[in-house]
C-alpha cells in the first residue's frame, strides 16, 4: 500500500485517511524542504495544496496536487487517484500518531477503560506510541456512516463474517 506525507494544510484529510488505515505522516510545522526530504527518504507521496511545491524538481515524481479546500472533495480525490479501498483497513491505525494498532488482551485493561466499555466490548487495540486504547463503539459507526456519505453509497463496507 502507498505511503503518504501531507502538507500542513491537510490536517483534516490526514485524519480521514488514517481512519481508512492509510499511512499518512503529518507535521503541522514542517518546512517545504524538510517535507520534500522526508518524502524522498521514505518513498512517500507528498499530498499538497501548493502548486509551487508540486512543480519543484525534487518533488516532480512523487507529489500529488490536492484540489479544493473542503475535506470531502479532497478525500474523494485521493481515494480515486490511489485506488484506496476505504473500508478494507478501517481503523487499523492510530489517528493521532499514524502507528498501526496492536491488539491488547482484555485482562490487561481492567480499570483502564470505563467499566461499561469493559463489560460490553471484547476486542481492544492500542497504539504502541501514545498508548491510546481503541475499541469499536457508536462513534465508529458514525465515522463509517460519514465516510459512506462522503464517498457515495456505492462503496459499502463488507459485512463482517
Ligand atoms: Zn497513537
Amino acid at each position: 500500500m502507498k505511503q503518504f506525507i501531507a502538507d500542513a494544510m491537510l490536517g483534516k484529510l490526514t485524519r480521514w485517511m488514517r481512519v481508512m488505515g492509510c499511512d499518512v505522516e503529518y507535521f503541522p510545522e514542517i518546512s517545504d524542504r524538510a517535507l520534500s526530504d522526508r518524502a524522498k527518504c521514505g518513498s512517500r507521496i507528498i499530498l499538497t495544496r501548493d502548486t509551487r511545491l508540486v512543480l519543484q524538481k525534487i518533488n516532480r515524481d512523487n507529489a500529488f496536487l490536492v484540489i479544493g479546500d473542503h475535506c470531502p472533495d479532497q478525500l474523494r480525490q485521493v481515494v480515486d487517484a490511489f485506488a484506496i479501498e476505504p473500508f478494507r483497513d478501517l481503523l487499523t491505525r492510530c489517528l493521532r500518531c499514524n502507528m498501526p494498532l496492536v491488539s491488547i488482551a482484555k485482562n490487561d485493561l481492567a480499570g483502564k477503560v470505563p467499566p461499561y466499555v469493559f463489560e460490553t466490548q471484547d476486542r481492544f487495540e492500542t497504539c504502541p506510541q501514545c498508548r491510546k486504547i481503541y475499541w469499536k463503539a457508536t462513534h465508529v459507526e458514525q465515522m463509517v456512516a460519514r465516510l459512506q456519505n462522503i464517498l457515495g453509497a456505492s462503496r459499502m463496507p463488507e459485512r463482517p463474517a
